[in-house]
């Protein structure tokens, strides 16, 4: 799917979301989901934070929070704690495609992507449970602190 398409989208969903809420719809809240859609990764609140302040849009700290919190439970971003790092968000669809690499060690995260990951999931039988959505974390050392160990 092509991205302009995705945007649009998700774009529909946050509207039929915030209306079905009644929650309002306002300017500060899309620029922070366009925001949002440009960052093709994982971010944090401070991150995302800067990047509006350098697109011009100067909106509080609470305001981006609570947008964060409305788009989780709309169900377009993902939160992520990774070990001692700040809580991290990152757009659903796009987590969906990769795993996490999460080292124990030092904390590195790494993505490893793999094209039929969402599919593969949907294909495993679960029964009577339906699936809406997936993220997934794999736990071990990465290659620095292995050899950082070997070296001991
Ligand atoms: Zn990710
Ligand atoms: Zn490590």
């Amino acid at each position: 799917m092509d991205s302009k398409k995705k945007y649009t989208e998700i774009r529909d969903q946050f509207t039929n979301y915030l209306v079905e809420k009644k929650l309002r719809r306002t300017e500060e809240r899309y620029a922070i989901l366009d925001c949002i859609f440009q960052i093709t990764g994982h971010f944090d609140m401070c991150m995302l934070h800067q990047r509006l302040e350098e697109l011009g849009f100067h909106v509080s700290r609470a305001t981006v929070y609570n947008t964060l919190d409305v788009l989780e439970d709309c169900g377009l971003i993902l939160r992520h704690q990774f070990m001692t790092q700040a809580v991290q968000y990152e757009l659903r669809f796009l987590a969906e495609t990769h795993a996490h690499l999460v080292c124990s060690k030092c904390g590195t995260v790494r993505e490893l992507k793999e094209g039929e990951l969402k599919d593969r999931i949907r294909a495993l039988k679960m029964g009577r449970f339906s699936p809406e959505y997936h993220a997934l974390y794999v736990y071990g050392m990465c290659g620095k602190c292995k050899k950082r160990n070997l070296r001991k």
